[in-house]
């Protein structure tokens, strides 16, 4: 089975529309979106889901309000400012103390302080993440609760589970939608991939971005390919990008021009080639040809 992971600098770059439009190419794959802070996937391949778990990506403290006796050591100690005298009275204080868990860092230090043991340490749930049915195949995606930063490790989860999923089923591809930028959900995302696809933008941002994301993918060692969206837009950068792209030893599979079908297509809830026959269209299948002859 082989892995390849579509990813940008940045969001709204026209990445998920790539992935999308791909799934509808490939004849036996396994999707997995791991855009998890702005997973939208889903809005075009429209998953079934078929089986929900939580994601727990770590430990919390929470004050058991019964037992509290309002003595203000754990709010003392939280060096995340995580603890506030704010909690339902009981038959000693008026007040208790809670944890806010969107601040809480899971430090524990508060647990061994408190002196009546009033404080829970356990997973918190800080999302969910689904294996579901589309019309193009299976699909491993994931919804992470607000203000949640564990996503490089729910990504770590989606791909372990795609690929557990893609086993299953006797797939032979699995079509990552990665995490932009160059923090840890993208790590998570294209480590011991077979080949990463780079979508970019002509622009200056989008020249750095892309300079910083290859940079990332040669350290890993992975096989990398490129292609420029809207490249009309700017064709001067578009030029400059493809050029500096080449001298590092990368190939440029695309060069997409401007084209209301991206959105026109999302908001149909098709993919790009469903949607159109046209110019667009060729590109892509002839950017999946790239693709495919590079997976081997
Ligand atoms: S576990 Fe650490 S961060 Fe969380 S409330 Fe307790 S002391 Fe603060
Ligand atoms: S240390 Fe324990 S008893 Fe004291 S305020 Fe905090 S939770 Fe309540």
């Amino acid at each position: 089975m082989k892995e390849l992971v579509i990813i940008s600098g940045k969001g709204g770059t026209g990445k998920t529309s790539i992935v999308a439009a791909f799934a509808a190419l490939a004849k036996n794959a396994v999707m997995a979106d791991c855009d998890v802070d702005a997973a939208d996937l889903h809005l075009v391949l429209e998953p079934k889901v078929m089986q929900t778990s939580d994601f727990t990506g770590g430990k919390k403290a929470s004050v058991i309000a019964e037992k509290c006796i309002g003595c203000g050591k754990c709010q003392d100690m939280c060096r995340f400012n995580a603890i506030h005298l704010n909690g339902l009275g009981n038959d000693v204080v008026e007040k208790t103390y809670t944890v806010d868990p969107v601040s809480c860092e899971g430090c524990k230090v508060c647990v061994e302080f408190c002196p009546v043991d009033a404080i829970e340490f356990k997973d918190a749930v800080n999302g969910q993440w689904f294996i579901s049915k589309t019309r193009f195949g299976p699909m491993v995606h994931a919804r992470l609760g607000i203000a949640e930063e564990n996503s490089g490790k729910l990504v770590t989860v989606i791909r372990k589970e795609a690929k557990k999923l893609a086993q299953q089923k006797k797939k032979d591809l699995l079509i990552v939608d990665g995490s932009p930028g160059i923090g840890c959900p993208v790590i998570a995302s294209i480590t011991g991939a077979n080949l990463v696809l780079i979508v970019t933008e002509p622009t200056l941002s989008g020249i750095h971005d892309l300079q910083r994301v290859a940079q990332l993918t040669a350290n890993f060692g992975i096989e990398t390919l490129v292609c420029v969206n809207k490249a009309d837009i700017n064709p001067e950068i578009t030029d400059r990008i493809c050029d500096n792209t080449r001298k590092h030893g990368l190939k440029v599979i695309g060069r997409i021009p401007y084209d209301e079908a991206f959105t026109k297509a999302q908001i149909m809830k098709a993919t790009l080639v469903e949607y159109t026959g046209g110019d667009i269209t060729e590109r892509i299948k002839a950017m999946w040809r790239e693709v495919t002859s590079a997976l081997g």
